[in-house]
């Protein structure tokens, strides 16, 4: 390796938290989530770790053939269905499930030639208001689907707005239970955090992505400190060069870190071009040769500032981690203000990957 930036995939810590999920849900099946090249874990490099799934769930039909080519022959399912009737004959090719959640796909499917039927998960909107039917449509639209010989199995699906807030869950399963009223339906209804914290929802077979990886539903690291879940990606790079700044001096673009006193800085070859936030502030958490100290001045393109203070013993070719065991992605997070979902999909296709 030349740039000492790389993200490290702890294959162990999926395969634990995975058995994290079954025991959270033990009498459902599980969808693995594996959309977004797996949270930005990359599909390829983690399908086979989860290999004890009973299903994968995704978005993209290349990820889902690449499964398929890869030689996963369970369920696969199209958490937002298919885009354009045209893309029908490849989910008939590659036997994939696939989400209804408008009128015009009732069409599509009816008319499609297709060499055996499609499974199918009816998806009513229980007040996310993005995809799916109206609970009091679900009734008739179903009769419609079940009449179809191009349909085989089929679930009702519902995604929770707030099953991860104080909200909860309570008005969209109400929504749930009048689109089923008269129904006799297999459901799947939970994401990671229905999973863990509503297991009134869990049902047939649950859908978790982000607590697969470990981090997360909340953004909030402690509401998971006690699951049992263990992060999968460390990014991880070296000190590549030390300054001492005099009482006075600055760091970085823009100036925006200024030394109160003598002061040793750490130079890390990580920088937003890796996919770490620009947007990170002073104080950002980082570890340096094991111990925790922050970022100080402005992140750059392929290089960021770290504070030696707490370390001083460290020096160029010192390891650090930006996320991982020690700095929780959910922290780093939370000095951004986003969640663990956004930092994980966004690390650089030019950070090498190692698995292990
Ligand atoms: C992304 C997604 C999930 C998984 O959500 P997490 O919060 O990562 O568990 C489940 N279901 C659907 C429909 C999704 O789009």
């Amino acid at each position: 390796m030349t740039r000492p930036v790389y993200a490290r995939l702890d294959l162990q810590a999926l395969k634990n938290n995975l058995a994290v999920v079954r025991r959270a849900a033990p009498d459902s099946r599980v969808w693995s989530v594996v959309k977004a090249n797996a949270y930005g874990h990359g599909i390829e490099r983690v399908w086979n770790a989860l290999g004890a799934t009973d299903g994968f769930a995704m978005l993209n039909i290349e990820e889902a053939i690449l499964l398929r080519e890869r030689g996963w022959k369970g369920p696969i399912l199209m958490l937002e269905g298919f885009f354009h009737a045209d893309d029908l004959p490849l989910y008939d090719k590659y036997r994939l499930t696939t989400s209804v959640h408008s009128n015009w796909q009732l069409k599509a499917i009816q008319n499609a030639q297709l060499r055996a039927p499609l499974d199918i998960y009816l998806k009513v909107n229980s007040g996310m208001n993005r995809l799916g039917f109206t609970p009091d449509r679900v009734h008739s639209v179903w009769q419609q689907l079940r009449a179809m010989k191009n349909v085989g199995d089929m679930t009702l699906m519902t995604h929770f707005a707030d099953a991860d807030s104080p909200q909860g869950i309570d008005e969209a399963m109400r929504r749930v239970e009048q689109a089923a009223e008269g129904l006799v339906c297999p459901r799947s209804l939970s994401n990671s955090a229905a999973t863990l914290w509503h297991p009134e929802a869990h049902f047939d077979w649950v859908r978790p992505g982000i607590v697969l990886y470990g981090a997360s539903p909340s953004g909030r690291w402690q509401d998971i400190a006690n699951s049992g879940l263990k992060p999968v990606m460390t990014l991880g790079s070296e000190i590549i060069a030390v300054q001492n700044l005099k009482p006075g001096e600055t760091v970085g673009y823009g100036s925006t870190y200024r030394a109160s006193g003598p002061q040793r800085i750490g130079v890390v070859a990580c920088g937003y071009a890796d996919g770490y936030p620009r947007i990170a502030p002073h104080g950002t958490p980082v570890l340096v040769d094991g111990v925790r100290t922050g970022t100080v001045g402005r992140v750059s393109m392929d290089m960021l500032t770290v504070d030696l203070t707490p370390c001083p013993q460290a020096g160029i070719g010192t390891p650090v981690e930006l996320w991982g065991r020690d700095i929780k992605i959910d922290d780093v997070a939370t000095c951004v203000g986003t969640v663990g979902y956004e930092l994980m999909c966004a690390v650089a296709p030019r950070v090498p990957f190692i698995t292990g």
